[in-house]
């Protein structure tokens, strides 16, 4: 039988709980062997937005990760030149891993209700399910309103518990020297603290909760 293996791709500008708890609310309902986070390299639905290098984003995952033995990363996308498609993703892992591997692509409903504007959703949807997570401020019954049918026999619903975070607030408090404890394992607030990272200045020594 194939292993079946969940892949969350994103920004993760930084990783923060709502990536963590839906990764693992997946896991475990859909019994998976693991769960692999890959960090885009060059997003490319964030055309205009200049992200943290990519080393310190996969970095961060790394440290996110590293207590839970269900949870590993991967540099595939970051290792690859060019903007990051899942439709690539799910191909060189497999080709990684071996092709008895059935991917189950995790993603949260924003990120799905964008799956049509996707390099060829169509393709991506022969070779891998679909897990939607629940996401607070976006309603998993609109895909079912937005997306074909042939992709949504793909997709399988999953109400996890819903975290009010986003990269983006965090950045915005981390800029503001506001605390992130409690939004992102400490490991990682630690580690934007030690590189400055969304601060003003790297001189700026920002509350973060240190
Ligand atoms: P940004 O604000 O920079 O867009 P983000 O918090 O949305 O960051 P991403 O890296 O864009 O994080 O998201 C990666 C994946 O995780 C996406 O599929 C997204 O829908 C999902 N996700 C992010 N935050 C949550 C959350 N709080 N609950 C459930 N899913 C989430
Ligand atoms: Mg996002």
């Amino acid at each position: 039988m194939k292993e079946a293996v969940g892949l969350m791709g994103g920004t993760f500008d930084p990783i923060h709980f709502g990536h963590l708890a839906a990764a693992e609310e997946a896991r475990v309902r859909f019994q998976l062997a693991r769960v692999i986070f890959v960090p885009n390299g060059q997003p490319p639905h964030k055309p205009d937005y200049l992200p943290t290098p990519a080393e310190a984003r996969y970095e961060m995952v790394v440290l996110a990760t590293a207590s839970n033995p269900g949870f590993e990363a991967s540099r595939v996308e970051i290792d690859r030149p060019g903007p990051s498609y899942a439709v690539d993703t799910v191909h060189d892992l497999g080709r990684q891993l071996g092709f008895d591997t059935q991917f189950h692509f995790i993603a949260g409903t924003d990120a799905l209700l964008e799956m049509l504007t996707w390099r060829e959703p169509e393709h991506l949807v022969q070779s891998c399910e679909f897990i939607a997570v629940s996401r607070p401020g976006y309603e998993l019954h609109e895909l079912q309103e937005k997306l074909p049918s042939d992709l949504l026999v793909r997709i399988h619903m999953l109400e996890v518990p819903g975290l009010w975070i986003s990269s983006t607030e965090l950045r915005r408090r981390a800029t503001a020297g506001l605390s992130l404890r409690y939004l992102t394992p400490y490991a990682v607030v630690r580690y934007i603290a030690a590189h400055g990272l969304y601060s003003r200045s790297p001189t700026d020594s920002p509350g973060l909760g240190l």
